[in-house]
């Protein structure tokens, strides 16, 4: 992986960028007939001093559109935003998604203070991808307190975490001097949402990376309800294809009806226990595509599905296959020769260290960019705000929620930074 010095890179194009792009005051957005301004906000009874500058950023981030492919802009704005806070900041060109061949270079930033070293004691690192389709920001009128609901894409899944992230870490570094700047570094990727690619890169490159680079501890930001994660389940994606023969529906006899095999199989699978385990409960499945045939008259010779499951079993590395193991089993119970599966990827759960005072705990079936960073270190796992509305188009967070992060992300860090 190509490492680049964001100054020399980037900067340039990057002024220019940004001066277009310069965000407005909290109170010119989305405050319906509000006219208060940002000061005021910070003068609010539950405000913390870091108020304003936490919403700035989490509005600049979350206004700058950064599907898969598309991170260019949001990475931009994001290496100018650290190295105005004083950060010393790289760039790690990820290659384009192959749906997506012809976007604008796409990358990791990389960011620390003082010179790099080869051994930090922890990481903080989330995503700047997004689901799509892009939601606007918007905030919720009148005087902004705890409760104040923010809706827009990525406010949820993670740009709450990069910004909470962020602002803890300037935070700490502020307000502790017993906290050596010079053993955090923060790390915020591209494409967690889709293959994995940019913390995939990220890790490719520490093999090879000049200075090398160590890390004791990795915090890693995702939605978790403000809890703790104590681990994740892991994931198993397959396709499974039944062939059958065609004919007439009047003479079902003298064909083989490839969606009645799969409709049977599925139901087989949706059925069976495909492994359990005290921390993270059942595997769970899904049939997420379905399709098979050409007309309500025919026997159908083809039919098709693309499956998931969320695997509770087995180890980190092979968890999964214990899970593809059971669902090739029932197909060939099913019909041992009309089934192909093909399965493209996948993990065990994985886990992590959950057990830090003032923490609650929680276990999450929705797989991150752990299994991606391939190296030997302690993890945690916390954000603010819900899985349950991310993705969807009604993703919101509410200030309260990203202001205990900001102040559980320093816990967390203090934490880690004395292991
Ligand atoms: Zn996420």
């Amino acid at each position: 992986m190509h490492w680049a010095s964001a100054s020399a890179v980037v900067f340039p194009a990057l002024l220019a960028l940004c001066a277009g792009q310069q965000q407005q005051p909290l109170s010119e957005v989305g405050h319906s007939g509000s006219s208060a301004s940002t000061s005021q906000h910070a003068g609010a009874v539950d405000a913390p001093s870091y108020r304003d500058k936490l919403l700035e950023l989490l509005e600049a981030l979350v206004s700058t559109p950064s599907s898969n492919g598309e991170e260019n802009e949001v990475g931009q704005y994001l290496v100018d935003y650290l190295e105005q806070e004083g950060y010393q900041v790289d760039i790690q060109f990820v290659p384009p998604p192959k749906d997506h061949p012809n976007v604008k270079d796409r990358f990791n930033v990389l960011a620390w203070n003082g010179a790099r070293k080869s051994n930090y004691k922890t990481l903080v690192t989330s995503h700047i991808d997004v689901v799509p389709p892009h939601i606007p920001w918007e905030i919720e009128g009148g005087e902004i307190s705890k409760h104040t609901i923010i809706r827009g894409r990525g406010t949820t899944d993670a740009k709450g975490s990069v910004a909470t992230q962020i602002l803890a870490v300037n935070q700490l570094l502020s307000t502790n001097k017993h906290v050596n700047p010079e053993d955090i570094i923060l790390l915020f990727v591209v494409g967690e949402e889709t293959t994995g690619d940019g913390m995939k890169s990220f890790s490719d490159s520490l093999k090879n990376m000049s200075p090398p680079l160590t890390f004791e501890s990795a915090i890693f930001g995702e939605p978790t309800e403000n809890k703790l994660a104590c681990g994740h389940k892991g994931a198993l994606f397959c396709s499974v294809v039944a062939k059958g023969k065609d004919a007439h529906s009047g003479y079902p006899e003298l064909g083989k009806s490839a969606n009645e095999l799969m409709i049977r199989a599925m139901n087989k699978i949706y059925d069976a226990d495909l492994g359990s385990s005290p921390l993270f409960g059942n595997t769970t499945f899904n049939v997420g595509r379905f399709d098979g045939g050409v007309a309500a008259n025919v026997i159908p010779a083809r039919a098709f599905v693309d499956v998931a499951a969320r695997v509770a079993v087995g180890s980190e590395k092979d968890g999964q296959k214990v899970v593809q193991k059971k669902i090739s089993d029932i197909l060939n119970e099913v019909d041992d020769k009309a089934f192909t599966l093909d399965c493209t990827h996948g993990y065990g759960p994985y886990e992590c260290n959950c057990d830090v005072p003032g923490f609650e705990p929680i276990v999450v079936n929705y797989g991150t960019d752990i299994p991606n960073l391939d190296a030997d270190y302690v993890r945690y796992l916390y954000g603010p705000g819900s899985i349950l509305v991310a993705h969807g188009d009604h993703e919101y967070i509410t200030v309260g929620d990203l202001e205990k992060a900001v102040e559980d992300y320093q816990k967390l860090i203090l934490y880690a930074l004395n292991q």
